[in-house]
């Protein structure tokens, strides 16, 4: 069900900044950055292998990741994995007693996501995935 880890995103002050280590420190390759208005966060997408670290800057002060930030400072905001057939994951993970965040898939920048609630898998907040073949 599970194909790979897609993403893992972090929660930064300031994405330049945390470019000096993730990109010059570390070495790796920023691929882009881009703006998400919808979300009010700005992404660098850094490569690494078949997935990706993804830095999180907010925006503006109301949005989510802006709150995250307040309460829980910088760090590990979500990991997210890929799966073949995310309806099916959905139905699964929630036979199986795990609390969903969303219950629909919704339309996401690079597929259709959804999230499973922290409390359901030990204190991480998970995303699936499926992206268009
Ligand atoms: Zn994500």
């Amino acid at each position: 069900m599970i194909k790979k880890i897609d993403h893992i995103a972090i929660v930064v002050h300031n994405i330049e900044e945390a470019l000096q280590v993730y990109e010059g420190a570390l070495g790796l390759e920023l691929a882009e950055v881009k703006e998400v208005p919808e979300q009010a966060v700005r992404i660098a997408f850094l490569p690494i292998g078949e997935s990706e670290i993804e830095l999180v800057e907010p925006l503006t002060a109301e949005s989510g990741i802006a709150r995250f930030l307040e309460k829980r400072g910088e760090g590990l905001h979500h990991i997210c994995l890929e799966v073949d057939d995310i309806e099916a994951a959905l139905q699964d993970l929630a036979a199986q007693g795990i609390r969903l965040i969303d219950k629909q898939p919704r339309q996401g920048a690079h597929g259709r996501v959804a999230f499973l609630h922290p409390k359901s898998a030990h204190g991480v907040l998970i995303e699936l995935i499926e992206k268009p073949r």
